[in-house]
């Protein structure tokens, strides 16, 4: 990259990109998806500890409205990573097979949900990794994660490229710089396919 693009949160600086992320394609429109079976969100995700501390502070109405006590909600392993915002993160628990804030009854991320039925920008209360999925993010390199890498993202392979998923999501935490310095990047990749 031309320059280095830093998190609104203050981490990770992104400074490199892996141009899988034009090249590789999934549905993207999650909530339109009738396959899937919202199977991404079957693993749980890292949060980093500003976001925990953000989710547990509306912990009642959260509770309330998942139906889920929050002592189920992170496996309290704190883990050290310079690249997530404020440095430490914990993961959510599996709960009946899938992440224990996935809405076991409908469809989709009860986290998103609240917001939206309380108001609340989602980015608020939505973890980091989850937003940017199906990217990711290692040594300051932007790019795709396992489960596009090794091709066992259930809806890989149809829909828009990675990077067109999320640009949303990017310009959101990294600002216009680097989606105007990914759309320049992403031409010549569309003009080979
Ligand atoms: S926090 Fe929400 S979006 Fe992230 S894995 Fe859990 S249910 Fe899915």
């Amino acid at each position: 990259m031309a320059r280095p693009h830093v998190c609104r949160d203050g981490a990770p600086t992104l400074n490199r990109v892996d141009p899988a992320i034009f090249e590789f394609t999934y549905f993207a429109a999650c909530m339109s998806c009738g396959f899937c079976h919202d199977w991404c969100c079957t693993h749980g995700v890292d949060v980093d500890l500003p976001k925990v501390n953000a989710i547990l502070a509306r912990k009642d109405e959260i509770a309330c409205f998942t139906g889920i006590a929050p002592e189920l909600w992170f496996d309290g392993n704190v883990q050290a990573d310079p690249e997530v915002p404020g440095g430490q993160f914990m993961r959510t628990r599996i709960h009946n097979g899938r992440c224990v804030f996935l809405n076991s009854a409908g469809r989709g991320c009860q986290l998103h949900s609240f917001a939206l039925d309380q108001g609340v920008e989602y980015h608020q209360l939505k973890p980091f990794m989850s937003s940017l999925f199906p990217l990711t993010f290692n040594d300051g390199l932007l790019t795709v994660s396992d489960e596009i890498a090794g091709r066992y993202l259930v809806c890989r392979d149809q829909g828009v490229s990675c990077y067109e998923g999320v640009r949303g999501e990017l310009a959101y935490y990294f600002g216009e710089g680097l989606v105007q310095e990914l759309d320049a990047l992403a031409k010549p990749a569309k003009e080979i396919a």
